[in-house]
């Protein structure tokens, strides 16, 4: 919930006024920074939990197994683990984590946390494509953006102390899927300046090359990127933290060939072992995280349904779900499906008192049958007051939480949705309702020569894709005439 975001302002006016100085790992040189080396170290682990509990981590033990000798390579060769670092950076221990999320994204957290998306592993098209964006992750790592960033009062400052402050709560209640999305969304969308960018292309490249990579490969991935850009309305991530995908192709390719003729003549593209590990990972949506039908929003790993209220729209991200009026931005109801506490009585008083909603009432409630607790309160922030309701309601041993915020004007179509929801909240033990398999990525060669269009089998396009995104995903158009024998990664 943003309203946790009104207790960070009295420490990051603290925290603006330290700052450490201690030597670049990238350039030798001694500088300042916003944090030690150590905060970030335990700023990147707070921050860590926010974003596995809000995206949950793929579950695929080898695929997480590839990712992270793919990642532990090319981090052997960066700054950080050469002769001349400093032991803190040459002993530090790196995260590598797919997030199971069907946004293309990748990203990364100071201290040594780096993420990458399912959703962004269906895109690419071999182990070199992976290094190179690794080793662009790790550069931000290794060149301490963020604190650097933090230091100069960007973005990142309010997004960590927001981990930094939360750090120990979330300990405990972070646990509580959707409640914790500020600022993992904030840092998934961080954007970093174009300096920063052009730096970690230029050193992920370095990276990769080192590691025997053919490094030019993720130049075809970054024009690749440019019609992804072209919808990135639709499909934000890794777009819209990275501008200008065209540009950076043309440059990635350029410093490619710098490294070959250095003698870094990398052959490694690993494309058939890639593919091989991608083949049968879920394409698009998961619909036991959620999905919609007929007006209702089911969502099987928690055995309930209840109804979407008329003119409003359901967004999902990850394990995030969050309801909206279809007009005005005003208003918001965020479901967490799954709460680490025993009973709604106390999910609901953890969030008064994590919210600071001093003089909120809160009373037990029973909808159909499911016992549940209500809280409404109000809140200032930024200037403007903010309605709060909550439900929580227990159901299959778990509780459920509908958690709304909205502008205090728009109060009546806050009471009017939520109330819609959990009045029509429901279980759910249909197996033909329960039992939904995600769409997966199969990889296949073409028999004959096709058009693009005419190979997809319409029924398995997955929920949040299209004819286009699949395109996209295999580099064609989607009038483009496969020829027989190609290799392409379909909906099955
Ligand atoms: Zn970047």
């Amino acid at each position: 919930m943003r309203v946790h975001v009104r207790r960070l302002l009295p420490l990051l006016a603290l925290a603006l006024g330290a700052c450490a100085v201690s030597m670049s790992p990238v350039t030798g040189r001694k500088r300042a920074y916003a944090y030690s080396w150590e905060q970030e170290v335990r700023l990147g682990r707070a921050v860590d939990r926010q974003i596995t509990a809000q995206y949950g981590t793929y579950d695929d033990d080898a695929l997480q197994d590839y990712v992270r000798r793919v990642g532990n390579d090319v981090l052997a060769v960066s700054h950080l683990r050469r002769d001349d670092a400093l032991p803190e950076y040459r002993t530090a221990k790196f995260v590598f984590r797919v997030l199971d999320t069907e946004a293309v994204n990748a990203f990364a957290l100071p201290g040594g946390y780096v993420y990458v998306t399912r959703g962004m592993l269906a895109h690419l098209e071999n182990e070199a494509q992976l290094a190179v964006v690794l080793g662009h992750e790790i550069a931000h790592v290794a060149a301490r953006h963020g604190s650097q960033n933090a230091l100069e009062g960007g973005l990142m400052t309010a997004a960590l102390l927001g981990a930094g402050l939360l750090g120990e709560e979330l300990a405990g209640a972070g646990d509580e899927i959707g409640d914790v999305g500020a600022v993992a969304a904030q840092l998934m969308l961080f954007r970093y300046s174009r300096d920063d960018e052009r730096e970690s292309d230029r050193l992920g490249v370095e990276y990769a090359a080192m590691a025997g990579y053919r490094a030019a490969e993720g130049a075809a991935f970054f024009s690749g990127l440019e019609r992804l850009q072209a919808r990135a309305g639709r499909i934000p991530g890794f777009l819209s933290t990275h501008p200008d995908p065209g540009r950076r192709g043309e440059t990635v390719a350029q410093m490619a060939a710098d490294w070959v003729a250095l003698g870094f003549d990398g052959e490694r593209v690993e494309r058939e072992a890639y593919l091989a590990r991608i083949d049968g990972i879920t394409l698009g949506q998961d619909p036991r995280q959620g999905y919609e039908m007929a007006g209702w929003f089911y969502h099987p790993a928690g055995g309930f349904r209840f109804p979407v209220p008329a003119d409003w729209t359901v967004d999902r991200q990850g394990r995030q779900v969050v309801l909206r009026p279809r007009a005005g931005d005003g208003v918001r109801v965020e479901l967490a499906a799954r709460s680490r506490h025993p009973t709604a009585d106390v999910a609901a008083r953890v969030f008064v008192h994590e919210n600071g909603l001093a003089g909120a009432s809160s009373y037990r409630t029973n909808m159909n049958g499911f016992p549940g607790a209500r809280v409404d309160g109000a809140m200032d922030s930024g200037g403007s007051s903010y309605q709060v309701t909550g439900y929580w309601l227990e159901h299959g041993g778990h509780v459920v939480r509908f958690a709304g915020i909205s502008h205090s004007a728009y109060n009546a179509e806050l009471q009017y949705g939520i109330g819609e929801m959990t009045r029509g909240f429901r279980a759910v033990s249909d197996p033909g309702l329960l039992d939904v398999a995600p769409v997966r990525l199969v990889v296949m060669t073409t028999e004959r020569a096709q058009r693009f269009a005419d190979v997809v089998d319409p029924r398995f396009i997955p929920a949040g894709m299209d004819l286009e995104a699949l395109a996209i995903l295999n580099g064609v158009s989607v009038d483009a005439v496969i020829p027989a024998g190609t290799v392409l990664k379909l909906p099955g």
